[in-house]
């Protein structure tokens, strides 16, 4: 049957979703090397034309008994099922009523909590010399339950190329290349050119200068012309509805000098444009004037502490929590989460972002910190799991490619011990992750 099932096509295509697109006709219509059509290779405008031919006879799975949450905000599957083939879900539902591919291995989730990997929409991923190597961040990351980070402000290109292959066993890497504003229409050309050529999948903006908003304004119209999203970093209220009206599809982090407003409110829901919220940035700028609690956390401590934690101890790097800066950023926070409960209930699309990577940002470990934060800021708990989910998907326009248990879409899984809508914490209950069906934890 399943040779002759058609293969989903996903229901919004834009953005990467539409370079993506191939790939997932790939995955589930058409057998052959995956790399070879990665987006952003010559071949891979030219998606297979024969969309039913035989699905590869790539390994299948089924797990089932699972109380199935697909990443849409619909209430959950209980006893639900999902096929997988070649890295990719065939049918999702019931247990029962879902077909079991002929030498499928099925794997009994014995009631367990099954919901898509979780997504990191602002990251940074990179060569640094205080970090460890980028395929050891990817590692780290799906350790904890992020099966894809966009890296917006490092270069990581080295790794996207195995971003498609169904032999995936680290996070899925999107980037944006270096931070950029420009001085002028003409430099603003030459670097979104420059950015384009080596691959980028967005272009990561910044305000240059006084913060004139033509230096972002140059950026977005070059890069609209190429086709490519703008996340912009902006944390003050008037730039931001600057940056929104000259048409940033993100803006990468929340807004911390004044309160949100209507007009903000409504123009970025009218223009479906997502906030990266990057609480746990803020965090990190003061945790550190004293030992922080989770040091002692074995959660922690798996796989996200450095081998020099010590060096957060140091008199030195306490006082650095502690200068005025720091400061700043402790007392903006109350402010940062009651803006994203504005922009949540005024129903703007929030996705995770945490701005993990940096030193004393663990990558992994504080993107369970930051939707324990966003919690706290008043969003509901599965709000916040949709917005790490199928909502984070939408916002960085991979809806229909992964997020979701859904058909067509990478199966890129979580499985957990106990229900995360009861407590947000039980996001730490991991049983196994999997990406493109293959477990990795
Ligand atoms: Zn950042």
């Amino acid at each position: 049957m399943f040779a002759s099932r058609p293969c989903p096509i996903p229901p919004a295509v834009h953005f990467l979703a539409a370079a993506a697109l191939g790939f997932v006709l790939i995955a589930c219509g058409e057998s052959g090397d995956p790399e070879a059509r990665m987006p952003g290779s010559p071949d891979s405008a030219s998606p297979p034309s024969d969309t039913s031919a035989p699905l590869p006879t790539g390994e299948a799975l089924v797990l089932t008994n699972a109380r199935l949450w697909d990443g849409t905000g619909a209430p959950p599957i209980e006893n639900g099922a999902v096929s997988i083939r070649a890295g990719v879900i065939l049918e999702v539902g019931p247990a029962g009523q879902v077909a079991i591919p002929d030498g499928a291995e099925i794997v009994d989730l014995g009631g367990r909590w099954l919901q898509p990997g979780l997504i990191n929409a602002h990251g940074h991923v990179g060569p640094d010399g205080e970090r460890s190597s980028v395929p050891e961040q990817l590692e780290i990351y799906a350790h904890y339950g992020i099966t894809t980070v966009l890296s917006l402000g490092d270069e990581a290109e080295s790794l996207r190329s195995e971003r498609w292959s169904r032999e995936l066993r680290r996070a899925r890497l999107f980037v944006s290349g270096p931070r950029t504003g420009a001085t002028s229409e003409d430099a603003a050309a030459e670097v979104v050119a420059e950015r384009a050529q080596a691959g980028a999948d967005w272009i990561k903006a910044a305000l240059v200068g006084a913060g004139d908003p033509a230096s972002v304004r140059w950026i977005i119209e070059s890069a609209r012309n190429r086709g490519l999203p703008v996340a912009v970093h902006i944390e003050e209220l008037e730039p931001a509805r600057a940056i929104v009206e000259a048409g940033a599809s993100l803006v990468a982090h929340s807004v911390r000098d004044l309160p949100v407003d209507e007009a903000l409110l409504a123009l970025m829901r009218e223009r479906g444009v997502c906030v990266t919220p990057t609480l746990t940035r803020e965090l990190s700028t003061f945790v550190y004037a004293e030992r922080p609690e989770f040091f002692d956390d074995p959660f922690f401590l798996e796989r996200s502490a450095p081998d020099d934690l010590e060096a957060f101890l140091t008199p030195q790097r306490q006082a650095q929590a502690e200068s005025s800066q720091a400061i700043y950023w402790r007392d903006a926070l109350p402010l940062a989460l009651e803006n994203l409960r504005r922009k949540h209930q005024a129903g703007v699309g929030i996705a995770m972002g945490t701005d993990s990577g940096p030193s004393g940002r663990f990558q992994g470990y504080f993107e369970h910190v930051e939707m324990e934060m966003m919690v706290e800021a008043g969003m509901p708990a599965e709000a916040v799991l949709v917005s790490a989910t199928g909502g984070a998907a939408r916002c960085i326009g991979l809806d229909g490619i992964i997020g979701t248990i859904e058909p067509g879409v990478w199966a890129d899984l979580l499985v957990l011990e106990a229900d995360p809508r009861q407590d947000i914490r039980n996001t730490r209950s991991i049983h196994s992750v999997w990406l493109a069906g293959n477990r990795v934890r």
